[in-house]
């Protein structure tokens, strides 16, 4: 019998569970890293390989940790010679996004509150119309309806529309419930994470210490949004550093805003300067570049999600970055609005839009594509404890 007459539907079904794409993202997450573990093409890429190998039976907490670990830097899926059309089909960055996503949610807590993960835009405009209408009822109880149309000028102008003390209280109680929210989901997604790699729970805090800088100078440089050198597939396959750094420009955009604010109320309780400030003061100046690094990281990554090969991105993950850029966004324009009418009659309306904003940002914080920053910073945590230790059982065993 000749090789063209061997009829191939027998050969399909003996295909394996490894050689088949899965369903579901936990079973197709397995199957890949179960791939990559023997291949070891692209262990040079990025940490997910080594550490998946120190994690062979790639149990859930297991994935949840090399699943947030990625940086979906997208590189993985050019690189790959299972990729489509190999009948393998093998997609890492999308099976990793999707089991990331499920990651958030299954972690989150209250649970009712997860729901905002499955619906990422209705989640941020409900809760901006909600918070944003809110204030407005209350400056509406609080203070003549003619000041909402006045020019206000001067230290305290901010206070005519909403007292201080509101502005503080409203703040707090938003923040302070996310941060416990926050809090609890990694503390979560830390005990689960620990999954089968060797033990380092009980890792001294000598250990531990120089392993959460080392994640903290990765996260902060995203070390591993390099692609292993040249860059992240950002638009296709081939490689640039233009992902990295718009993300570099919101994050650093972020970290000037908290800046300002945290300068502000110095300002407010140790000089007993009240808000708004002149132009070249330190809150101003903070604000105003962190406004314009976030507007600029926003529309740089807004512009390569909408060009780029949609293939490695899980559309789920997609939709919760598209509406987390919004609100992003909006946040940002409304600041800077709000600076550049600050003595005109639209400050008070602008005031109350971009503080109901804020607030938008500050509860949809553990139940959005924000908590992706704090789940990575985890990752890379343990990842750092995990090296660690491998280098010191080394080290002894030599
Ligand atoms: S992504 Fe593909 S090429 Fe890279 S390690 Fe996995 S199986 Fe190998
Ligand atoms: S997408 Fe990038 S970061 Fe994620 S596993 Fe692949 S190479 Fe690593």
């Amino acid at each position: 019998m000749s090789l063209a007459e061997v009829d191939p539907a027998p050969w399909s079904a003996q295909r394996s569970a490894v050689e088949q794409p899965q369903r579901t993202g936990e079973a197709e997450t397995r199957r890949a890293l179960h791939i990559c573990n023997v291949c070891g093409y692209c262990n040079g890429l990025c940490p997910v390989f080594d550490a998946a190998k120190r994690r062979p039976l790639l149990a859930a907490g297991d994935r949840d940790q090399l699943a947030n670990l990625c940086h979906h830097c997208r590189s993985c899926l050019y690189a790959c010679q299972y990729a489509p059309p190999h009948p393998f089909a093998l997609n890492l960055p999308r099976a990793l996004a999707r089991t990331r996503a499920e990651s958030y949610a299954r972690h989150a807590w209250p649970q009712p509150f997860v729901r905002s993960f499955a619906h990422p835009h209705r989640a941020a405009l409900l809760a901006s119309l909600i918070t944003t209408l809110a204030l407005l009822a209350l400056v509406l109880i609080e203070v003549p309806v003619a000041r909402l149309w006045a020019v206000h000028q001067g230290p305290g102008a901010f206070y005519q529309v909403l007292p201080w003390g509101w502005m503080v209280l409203l703040a707090g109680l938003a923040l302070g419930w996310s941060l416990l929210a926050l809090g609890v989901g990694l503390r979560r997604f830390w005990r689960a994470s620990a999954g089968t790699a060797e033990a380092v729970a009980d890792a001294a805090w000598d250990d531990r210490l120089p392993a959460l800088a080392t994640a903290l100078r990765e996260a902060l440089s995203l070390r591993h949004l390099h692609g292993g050198g040249p860059g992240c597939a950002d638009l296709d396959a081939r490689p640039s550093h233009w992902r990295r750094r718009w993300h570099h420009a919101l994050l650093y955009g972020v970290l000037l805003s908290v800046a300002a604010t945290v300068t502000a109320t110095l300002y407010h309780h140790l000089l007993g300067r009240l808000a708004p400030y002149p132009l070249w003061s330190a809150p101003v100046l903070l604000g105003s570049l962190g406004g314009l690094f976030m507007l600029a990281g926003v529309l740089g990554l807004g512009w390569l999600g909408a060009r780029a090969d949609p293939q490695p991105t899980a559309p789920d993950s997609q939709s919760a970055t598209q509406a987390l850029l919004w609100l992003l966004g909006a946040v940002a324009l409304s600041g800077l609005l709000l600076l550049l009418w600050r003595e005109t009659a639209a400050m008070a309306l602008l005031l109350i839009l971009h503080l109901g904003l804020v607030l938008a940002l500050f509860l949809l914080l553990p139940y959005s594509k924000l908590v992706h920053g704090p789940y990575r910073l985890a990752a890379l945590w343990r990842d750092a404890l995990e090296r660690q230790h491998y280098l010191h059982r080394r080290d002894s065993d030599g």
